[in-house]
Parts: structure tokens; C-alpha cells; sequence
């Protein structure tokens, strides 16, 4: 995903629109994808304005129920990137060329302006911690291991959760 800063210029304060597909290196875990950009952005007085949507479809393995299936993560995202004068160092500052400023703005040298390396981080910043097949999902028994979103098991479950056994005896204590 790169934007050509000659092209933002001519047309200098007006936003126009890119899309494009970013590849995100593969995850143990996840399988690998691409992550969609639709964007609008605009030159003005040496910064690149730019906003819009990305979203990434994957599949993953259910926190709960270890079942694979298929989502996606998407999000809006609106940024700044000031445009520092000289030539594009060879290789310096973050990969793809992107610097960051005093307070944590992104900057870049020269002709283009590569927002691979900015997508990518979007992305792995937005990694839920837990993902689950359904909002319900009943997981695998503890004690043989079914999966209860498909099947019904014969395990009786103590009666009372551990997690409330102490609650239990605190009650009986007052
Ligand atoms: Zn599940
Ligand atoms: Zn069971």
C-alpha cells in the first residue's frame, strides 16, 4: 500500500480515494491473511491526511471449544503522517520507511509513503486476547471432553462450582 506523494499534491487539500490488500506475515496460530484497505487521503501543508477501513478475514481456533472457524477483525482508523523534507533514507526508523516524531506522530521522507508496516501494526494491535465461536459457546466438557455445542454427556458436574464452594461457606459462617 503505497501512495504516491506527487499524485496528493497535484490535487493538494482534496482527499481521494486507494484500496488495496496488505499481506500480514503468517501466525502460529492464525491462519495467515490479507488485510483490505479502503482509504481516502489528502496532501496538506506538508502532512498526509489519511482515514478509512480495514478488515482482515482469518480463521481461528475457538478459545473455548478448540473448534476452527472463520472471522474477521475489522476497524476505522484515521492518522496523520507529517512529510520531513530530504530524500528517503535507505533503511532507518521503522520498516517501510515510517519515522516517529516527538508525541508519537508518524512521519516519512520522499516520494511515497508505504503504509504496509502502519497496517500491519493496526492489526496486531487489535489481536483479541480470546476468541470465541459464538457469544454462547458451551466449550468442551472438563471431565470427558465432548464438546458441548454438538453433544450431550453423561458427566455429572459437582454440584456445587469450586468457585463457589468458598462463597458457600462464608454464607454458612455469617
Ligand atoms: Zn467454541
Ligand atoms: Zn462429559
Amino acid at each position: 500500500m503505497i501512495l504516491s506523494i506527487r499524485d496528493l499534491q497535484k490535487d493538494e487539500g482534496r482527499y481521494l480515494p486507494f484500496s488495496g490488500a496488505i499481506a500480514l506475515d503468517s501466525d502460529a496460530d492464525r491462519a495467515r491473511g490479507l488485510l483490505k484497505v479502503n482509504l481516502q487521503a489528502a496532501y496538506v501543508s506538508t502532512r498526509v491526511l489519511v482515514k478509512g477501513k480495514w478488515r482482515v478475514d482469518l480463521q481461528g481456533e475457538c478459545s473455548r471449544c478448540l473448534d476452527k472457524f472463520n472471522y474477521y477483525l475489522e476497524d476505522s482508523f484515521r492518522e496523520e503522517f507529517t512529510h520531513l523534507p530530504g530524500p528517503a533514507p535507505e533503511a532507518e526508523g521503522l520498516a517501510g520507511g515510517l519515522e516517529l516524531e516527538k508525541g508519537e506522530r508518524y512521519a516519512f521522507r520522499g516520494e511515497t509513503l508505504d503504509l504496509s508496516e502502519y497496517f500491519r501494526q493496526l492489526f496486531f494491535m487489535s489481536q483479541p486476547l480470546k476468541i470465541l465461536c459464538r457469544e454462547d459457546c458451551q466449550g468442551l466438557c472438563p471431565l470427558c471432553g465432548v464438546n458441548r455445542n454438538r453433544e450431550q454427556c453423561n458427566c455429572r458436574q459437582d454440584e456445587i462450582d469450586p468457585r463457589w464452594a468458598a462463597l458457600e461457606k462464608m454464607k454458612k459462617q455469617l
